[in-house]
């Protein structure tokens, strides 16, 4: 279901467009839908035909995704496992201090080898109001005022969805524009659209080496771009929208952690309106990929910001639940395979 079947299914019992607006604020708030149902007041009211209507909207809505379990972490952050209408499973991660982190396709086809969610290819596209529907999910255990589209799936291959999802949430979901985080492997379609928006969120760029062959080997099925060019590109959004991009790298010990990495991403991103997020990899047991001991995270950090490029270091949110995106919904799966 798209946003747009919501509007229509909504107009077909009457609805005018400030009912639908309504309808769908309190949706996205978490709300129940019969808000304005008992009370007569002026800013309350649906007609009777949309009241009447309103019970099977509600449970279309309701059956866009439903709670499989919850994971809380010890950082505060809770991996929601999150079933779908025709059974597949994605994950949603309730992030410390009002995120979340959302999916927006079931597996993915970049493939990015050192990512569970990749293994299992491309299974299906979530809908816009599946995406959406995990805020509204996820706002009934909190508030949520942040949404980052970095959970499963590339969110560039599921555009038009996502695009939807991400104008909904900017406007009747009240959430700032920069606090909507559009991530992506890099796709000359997300340069193109993001500027014709009219809510563009924040830009997440996965970079994870600057030697474009690496590059390459790392994320086998992302568009080809070379390094310097993805960071071009980049700089013309953030300084279009006024934020910075945030520059993803999932730190493999042996792999891309080298001084010469170091010096490619200074002579990238120094001056840039950017910040790099360094990510550890979080291994598991008999992991082919490590994470690198402590002190290189330190060293690499006190390199990159005496070097003046402004960097963080970002654990996975709930690794002590249970790793990356995709682990959990891959547990899941095995279980009910075994
Ligand atoms: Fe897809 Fe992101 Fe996993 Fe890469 S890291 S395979 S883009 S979900």
């Amino acid at each position: 279901m798209r946003i747009q079947d919501l509007h229509q299914q909504l107009t077909e019992i009457g609805a005018k467009p400030v009912h639908i607006g309504r309808v769908t604020r309190a949706w996205l708030n978490g709300q129940a839908l019969d808000v304005g149902t008992r009370h007569q007041k002026t800013e309350d009211f649906l007609p009777l035909s949309v009241r009447n209507g309103l019970p099977a909207v509600s449970d279309a809505l309701d059956s866009l995704v439903r709670l499989r379990s919850e994971h809380p972490g010890a950082d505060g952050s809770a991996r929601l496992l999150v079933e779908l209408v025709d059974g597949q499973m994605v994950e949603s991660v309730l992030l410390p201090r009002d995120g979340l982190c959302v999916s927006s396709q079931v597996g993915c086809a970049v493939g990015c080898v050192f990512c569970m969610t990749g293994k299992s290819g491309l299974l299906r596209q979530l809908g816009s109001s599946e995406i959406v529907a995990q805020v509204a999910l996820a706002r009934r255990f909190r508030p949520v005022k942040k949404v980052v589209f970095m959970g499963m799936g590339e969110p560039a291959h599921n555009l038009d969805n996502v695009l939807e999802a991400i104008d909904l949430l900017g406007t009747d979901g009240g959430i700032g524009h920069k606090n909507l985080v559009f991530s992506t492997v890099g796709d000359a379609r997300v340069f193109e659209r993001l500027p014709l928006q009219r809510v563009q969120p924040a830009l997440a760029l996965s970079l994870h080496s600057t030697d474009a062959v690496l590059r390459r080997a790392l994320l086998p099925r992302a568009p080809v771009f070379d390094p310097g060019d993805l960071v071009e590109l980049g700089e013309r959004y953030a300084r279009l929208v006024g934020y910075p991009i945030q520059y993803q790298w999932t730190l493999l010990q042996g792999i891309n952690d080298s001084q010469d990495e170091m010096d490619g991403i200074i002579r990238l991103l120094r001056g840039r309106f950017a910040i790099m997020n360094v990510i550890p990899y979080n291994s598991l047991d008999d992991d082919e990929f490590q994470r690198p001991a402590a002190e290189r995270i330190r060293q690499i950090m006190r390199y990159l910001h005496e070097n003046g490029v402004l960097t963080k270091v970002r654990n996975s949110a709930g690794q002590d639940i249970d790793g990356g995106c995709g682990q959990l919904r891959a547990r899941a799966e095995r279980i009910v395979r075994d």
